[in-house]
């Protein structure tokens, strides 16, 4: 809702109208009248043109390399237990290999 919008926002109707009029006429806001708690107000969505497809691509080997992402102890794993990151040779092996690939 448009009034619900301009609270969240901290910014009254004026500067709050100027703003959708602005958005509206790039064309990347939609406007529908609608009544709210008995008032009339707005639904304010976001056109189509604003929901066009993303390609983003993520690679994830880094963090697969990762020892604690295939490790059976990592639901009892914690500082001060039994299975501790701070003793655990496999995450101090892989971070010393981090480290000198980095290097
Ligand atoms: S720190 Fe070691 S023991 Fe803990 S979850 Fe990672 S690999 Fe497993």
């Amino acid at each position: 809702m448009q009034s619900e919008l301009w609270r969240i926002l901290g910014i009254d109707s004026r500067d709050g109208g100027k703003l959708v009029a602005r958005l509206m006429r790039r064309g990347l806001l939609l406007r529908e009248a609608t009544t709210y708690k008995g008032r009339k107000t707005y639904i304010l969505r976001y056109s189509d043109n604003t929901r066009a497809p993303i390609n983003i691509s993520v690679s994830l080997n880094p963090v697969i390399e990762v020892p604690c992402f295939t490790c059976r102890h990592i639901s009892r794993c914690g500082i001060g237990g039994y299975y501790d990151p701070i003793r655990c040779p496999l995450l101090t092996r892989y971070l010393l290999l981090m480290n000198a690939r980095r290097a």
